[in-house]
């Protein structure tokens, strides 16, 4: 009998009376390794009544009492970010050393988030009409709900509920229901730094999960991360409740790589952005347009680096995990067969890799394809797995305007000695992320993530400044406080529309 795992809210375990549940996999091995209860919808409303409940009393706590919770989540991850790694491995499939890359990133917002007293500072005018002072200040929404893809099971939703605790709201995080545990730690911590029961609950689930918060009166603002089609409706269903959505969606991204480029620089990093997480990232590189004179080269130095490559278990010191489940193995062998059969050149092939693993795994080993052109499916879909597909172009506008005619916009990137072109990349380019001789641009936490287009809908990006204004909303106060000397007030009746004077 493997274990079950239940919802978390208020502070404990909350079992769900459900008769549906998900198999969580070990997919390296193959192995169902646990259970997770899948939400009704009387779960939803008692996972979201204790975040309503909890969230009065958190919104006036004080911000030093808030962030010297955060402070000491902090250090509890930084002691114990290793069992968050190895339990990202064991259900995502990611190495060791990218899953411990993932907490550090999401730990970065949780840093920023360490400064809200800081970043919720409002402002004030003195005097801005005779005797009158304006002031302006951010206060948190309520509920916010939280809904977060597989591929990520702790940085995805550290983007968001750091920043969301900090400034006063309460949460209820839906994480992916293939990759549930990380969440379930999470909360764990949270009550481990003092955090008060009920501000971080998890809700575990599929649809009538996220149906529930999308639609719930309580549930002020989504948060959503995954495919771009469940992304738009998310975005629409949320919004047409009545709440703020931000929902990142999917992506196809481009690296340019132009004839003056380091191109072993560039062959390492579309390695590193391809088959990192086994392309299972939504700023993986998935095509790399090469211009001109850089294609035979390019493309001879990226297949002998992916020859070398060893895939397996992450626990084992592979370079490059498994996909994360059956389903997605085979629809990545299936879109291998498709270029092949579209006419593609197959360079390196990834199936029938074998893995350095034990048991039924999931795995395709890196596969690189050359002269794809975009009519073919493995250059228009986001396979989301270790397919790296090389377009040639002749010019750098060629390359520019097939990245413009893609409907997604969520990171790109070019390599280059030219600073010129760089900077006109940058310019030109419709995409909410740009890599200038990076290949996975990554804001810190400090400033935004985002894309355009299909890849970002709502028109708020997460963390940064940004972040903390979608988790908040503003009020301005006109007051007036009448000198003592001076009180009485006769003579001032004025019925016209209030002037400054
Ligand atoms: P997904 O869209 O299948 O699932 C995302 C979330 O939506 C999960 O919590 C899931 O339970 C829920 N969901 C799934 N089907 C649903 C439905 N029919 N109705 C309502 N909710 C549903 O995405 P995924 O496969 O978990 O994650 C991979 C995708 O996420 C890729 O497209 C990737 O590009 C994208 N992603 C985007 C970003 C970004 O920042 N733009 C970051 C990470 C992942």
């Amino acid at each position: 009998m493997t274990e079950t795992l239940h919802h978390w809210a208020a502070g404990a375990v909350l079992k769900s009376a459900t008769d549906r549940f998900g198999d969580v996999t070990d997919p390296a091995s193959g192995e169902v390794t646990r259970q997770v209860a899948l939400a009704t919808e009387t779960d939803v409303e008692q996972v979201i009544e204790a975040a309503a409940r909890a969230y009065p009393r958190w919104r006036d706590t004080s911000l030093t009492k808030r962030t010297s919770i955060l402070f000491r989540f902090r250090e509890l991850l930084n002691e114990r970010a290793g069992e968050l790694a190895e339990i990202i491995t064991a259900e995502h499939g990611k190495v060791l050393s990218d899953a411990a890359g993932e907490v550090a990133r999401g730990q970065e917002v949780v840093e920023f988030a360490c400064g809200m007293p800081h970043l919720l500072k409002g402002s004030a005018t003195e005097n801005a009409s005779t005797g009158i002072d304006i002031s302006s200040i951010r206060q948190p929404l309520g509920v916010v709900g939280i809904i977060s893809p597989f591929n990520f099971p702790a940085m995805v939703p550290m983007w968001f509920f750091p920043i969301a605790i900090a400034a006063g709201n309460t949460v209820v995080l839906k994480p992916s229901e293939k990759v549930p545990s990380a969440a379930q730690w999470i909360a764990e911590l949270w009550r481990e730094a003092g955090l008060p029961d009920g501000v971080f609950n998890v809700l575990h689930g599929d649809k009538v999960a996220v149906d529930g918060l999308l639609t719930h009166p309580e549930v002020k603002s989504i948060s959503f991360v995954g495919s771009t089609p469940i992304a738009r409706y998310v975005y629409e269903t949320g919004t047409a409740h009545g709440k703020r959505v931000q929902a990142l969606g999917g992506a196809k991204n481009h690296a340019v790589v132009l004839p003056d480029a380091d191109l072993d620089m560039a062959a390492d990093q579309a390695i590193n952005a391809g088959f990192g997480s086994a392309g299972e990232r939504c700023m993986a590189i998935s095509a790399v347009v090469a211009v001109g004179s850089a294609g035979d080269a390019l493309v001879e130095k990226i297949a002998e680096r992916a020859r070398g490559l060893v895939t397996g278990d992450g626990r084992r010191g592979a370079d490059m995990g498994p996909l994360v489940t059956a389903a997605a193995r085979d629809r990545v062998a299936s879109y291998v067969d498709a270029g092949e059969a579209a006419g593609a050149t197959l360079v390196v092939d990834g199936r029938g890799v074998t893995p350095d693993a034990d048991g039924q795994g999931f795995f395709v080993g890196p596969t690189l394809f050359d002269h794809v052109t975009t009519d073919m499916s493995i250059y228009t879909d986001e396979i989301f797995g270790p397919v790296l597909a090389v377009v040639r172009v002749d010019t750098y506008d060629e390359a520019v305007a097939l990245i413009n005619a893609n409907p997604y916009g969520n990171g790109t990137a070019i390599f280059t000695n030219d600073g010129g072109a760089a900077r006109r990349f940058q310019n030109e380019v419709e995409v909410g992320m740009i890599g200038i001789n990076v290949p996975v641009p990554v804001p810190m936490a400090y400033y935004s993530f985002g894309g355009w287009k299909n890849s970002l809908f709502g028109d708020t990006h997460a963390h940064g400044a940004e972040g903390v204004h979608f988790f908040t909303r503003g009020k301005v106060v006109t007051a007036r406080w009448i000198d003592p000397a001076r009180r009485g007030g006769a003579g001032e009746l004025d019925l016209g529309f209030p002037r400054n004077s």
